[in-house]
This record gives structure tokens, C-alpha cells and sequence, in this order.
């Protein structure tokens, strides 16, 4: 991935780069939202394809010389619909926040009533935070989890019935459950409003088949495409062909400019891979990875919320080692594993320090990671937070943690 012209150029830049690579190949990235996309995804990023501009959708553009990108587009927009099973969807979002602002501004009006998941639960800052335009301009109804860490259904229920919300959101950032989309869907119906489903974190595992599809439930689905997913950072819309020219104008000209369709064309390469056979075996065993580390981290004593996970994501639980989330974190990256801290469900700590650290398989699998190498992840960690300040024993750690890392090297070529 030698950069020939960047270290002409600026080295300076390139040389960051080097080193961002340096740390990416000698850490073990637990942070359940990140990935590692593959050469081809960042080939297609990094193309000609940047100097153009094509607003408006393919075949529609309000620029001329769209021919080529106008097929690219496509391409995406059809292998989402393949993957998912979606009538339309829109391949433009930025970001996944793009994404969720575009549907609250085509299903809201200034002022609504919206239901999220709260943030220091698990939902996302988009979902109706305080600090996020979803909260600033919304009147905003927040649902939690049980001390489980599990949505309690019921509560969402008398919560809707109560507040009538013209739209519900489901979909998570820190989840380790299987969310009952069918159920949200009931809800939703019952006090007739809209259904957001957020699959951010688990569109990789909805792809493979190991996590049921909020298609034919939800009204609006929107994701990310760099988490488990595996592509470039973006978004994802889909929709039925009911909301289809809505959601469009919503996302253009109502939150975004013109579109990035060098990321489009990277989102085609990961979707394509995300449509091949070995997908579903990736997604299979992000899962299966994610129980084992569980396991394994219970086995040594360690509390996860919920004891255990679903999916590819679990939040430990620290309050009964007196340790924070902000100290723990901190103290894994000197050990060679990058997480970040998290509130548990009643955190009696503040946002900014935590009881708690999330943890993810996605970028450990992309990796390679079995389901051994997951036990000895979590012994690491335990070791860690047993350890502490001992620096000869976090040495030791370091050096066990990078052996991982050697054994699975980031890419192979
Ligand atoms: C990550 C995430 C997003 C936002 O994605 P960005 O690309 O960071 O804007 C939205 N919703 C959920 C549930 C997420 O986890």
C-alpha cells in the first residue's frame, strides 16, 4: 500500500498514514463499530471518481458527464436491494446520521413526538439526544433496557400508547440482544405511527442471514456501511417504492449537496462482496467470536451485561471491580487492544467515565480470529484489569496480544 505520490508530495501526511497503519496491524480493535475494509473497497475510495460531481439520482442529474458514474450508482443501488431485499434504496448518505436525518425529515414535522433508545442505553446520539438536531428539534420519548441490558417491550408499548409518536425507532449502537423488529412493528401499528429500523451495527449480520431483517417491518431501515457491514464509511436508505421519491428529495436536496461517488462506487465493491457465499460464514462467526470472547471473559470472572451476547457486540460490566470504563479503556490500549468505555444500563457514572466497556468482533474476524484465539483475547483482558499498574505484567499482555496480531496479519498481500 506504498503511497507513491503522497510521499512525494507530503510526506508529512503519508508518513501519518504509515504509522496509522503501524497501529491498526499491532492492536487487537475491539471497538465493535469499526471494521477492516478490504483493498478493493479502499481502491475504488481512492479513484478519479472524486473529482465528480452528480447531484440528483442516476439517470437525473443536474450535471452533465454522469454517464459513467450514473452506472456505478446503480450498481449499488441494485446490490442493496439483492442483499437486502428492498424495493428502493438510496446510496448517497454520507454517513448513517445523513441517513437518519433524511427520514426525519421526510416522516416528521418540526416539533413531532419521536421514540429512540436512549442514548446511555445503547441508542444513538441521532435517536433523539439532547445535544443531536434529533433532540434539538423533536419532542423526543426515550426508551432503556432492563438491568439485563434487554429492551422491556412492554414499557416501549405503554410508552407509545401514552405519547403517540408519529415514529418509533429500534436499532441500536451498544445492543447485545436480537431486536424483536415483528414486535416494534405491532407497536408501531397499534398508535399508527412510522417504524425507523437503525441497523448500523448489525446490517453485516442481517446480511448474512444471522440476524432476522427488519424488512417487511420496518418503514424506513437506514445503516451504516463500515461497521459490520465491512465497506467504506457511509449510509444506506432503503425504503418501499411507497416512500421512495420522498426519501430521495429528503436526503437531496433536503440534507445533502452533492453525493461522494468515489464512496458510492466503494459501497458497490463491499456490497458485492457482502452478496458472495463466504459473507455469510463471516457473519457467522463474528457471532460465534463474540460468544466465546463472552464466555471466556465470564469464565474469568468478568460481568457482562447480560450475561453474554447475540450478536457481535457485549458491554463489560467494571462496577464491581471499583475500576471505570474511561480507566479500563485506557489501560487495554496499553495492553494492545483498543475498546472504548460505555455506560451499563443505571450507570451511576457520568457519560464521560462509564462502569462499563464495549466490545466488538467484527474487525477481529475480518482478521482471522477463531474462536480460541477469542479465549485468549479475553484472558487477556481479565489479566489486565487484575494486573493493573503491575507494568511487567502488562508488558506480558502486550507481548501475548501481539502475537494475535502477527498471527493474523491486517492484509495478507
Ligand atoms: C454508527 C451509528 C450511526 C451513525 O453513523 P455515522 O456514520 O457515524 O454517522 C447511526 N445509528 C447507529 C445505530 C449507529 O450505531
Amino acid at each position: 500500500m506504498e503511497k507513491i505520490y503522497l510521499q512525494k508530495t507530503d510526506a508529512e501526511v503519508a508518513d501519518l498514514i504509515k504509522e496509522e497503519l503501524k497501529r491498526q496491524e499491532n492492536t487487537i480493535e475491539l471497538i465493535a463499530s469499526e471494521n477492516i475494509a478490504s483493498k478493493a473497497v479502499m481502491e475504488a475510495a481512492g479513484t478519479v471518481l472524486t473529482n465528480k460531481y452528480a447531484e440528483g439520482k442516476p439517470y437525473k442529474r443536474f450535471y452533465n458527464g454522469c454517464e459513467f458514474v450514473d452506472k456505478i450508482e446503480a450498481l449499488a443501488v441494485e446490490r442493496v436491494k439483492k442483499l437486502f431485499g428492498v424495493e428502493h434504496a438510496n446510496v448517497q448518505p454520507h454517513s448513517g446520521a445523513q441517513a437518519n436525518m433524511a427520514v426525519f425529515l421526510y416522516a416528521l414535522k418540526h416539533g413531532d413526538t419521536v421514540m429512540g433508545m436512549d442514548l446511555s442505553n445503547g441508542g444513538h446520539l441521532t435517536h433523539g439526544s439532547p445535544v443531536n438536531f434529533s433532540g434539538l428539534y423533536f419532542n423526543v420519548v426515550s426508551y432503556g433496557v432492563n438491568e439485563e441490558g434487554e429492551i422491556d417491550y412492554d414499557e416501549v408499548e405503554r410508552l407509545a400508547v401514552e405519547n403517540k409518536p408519529k415514529m418509533i425507532i429500534c436499532g441500536a449502537s451498544n445492543y447485545s440482544k436480537i431486536i424483536d423488529f415483528k414486535r416494534f412493528k405491532e407497536i408501531a401499528d397499534k398508535v399508527g405511527a412510522y417504524l425507523m429500523a437503525d441497523i448500523a451495527h448489525i446490517a453485516g449480520l442481517v446480511a448474512g442471514g444471522v440476524h432476522p431483517s427488519p424488512v417487511g417491518y420496518a418503514d424506513f431501515i437506514t445503516t451504516t456501511t463500515h461497521k459490520s457491514l465491512r465497506g467504506p464509511r457511509g449510509g444506506i436508505i432503503m425504503c418501499s417504492n411507497e416512500h421512495a421519491a420522498g426519501i430521495d428529495k429528503a436526503l437531496f436536496p433536503g440534507v445533502q449537496g452533492g453525493p461522494l461517488e468515489h464512496i458510492i462506487a466503494a459501497k458497490a465493491v463491499a456490497l458485492k462482496e457482502a452478496l458472495q457465499p463466504e459473507f455469510k460464514t463471516y457473519a457467522e462467526q463474528i457471532v460465534k467470536n463474540a460468544k466465546a470472547l463472552a464466555q471466556s471473559l465470564m469464565d474469568e470472572n468478568i460481568d457482562i451485561v447480560g450475561n453474554g451476547t447475540e450478536n457481535h457486540v457485549m458491554t463489560i460490566d467494571l462496577r464491581k471491580t471499583g475500576k471505570t470504563g474511561k480507566d479500563v479503556a485506557n489501560l487495554l490500549e496499553k495492553v494492545g487492544i483498543t475498546a472504548n468505555k460505555n455506560t451499563v444500563p443505571n450507570d451511576p457514572q457520568s457519560p464521560f467515565v462509564t462502569s462499563g466497556v464495549r466490545i466488538g468482533t467484527p474487525a477481529v474476524t475480518t482478521r482471522g480470529f477463531k474462536e480460541d484465539d477469542m479465549v485468549e483475547v479475553g484472558k487477556i483482558i481479565a489479566s489486565a484489569i487484575t494486573v493493573w499498574d503491575n507494568e511487567t505484567a502488562l508488558k506480558n499482555l502486550r507481548e501475548r496480544a501481539q502475537k494475535l496480531c502477527d498471527k493474523y496479519p491486517l492484509y495478507k498481500d
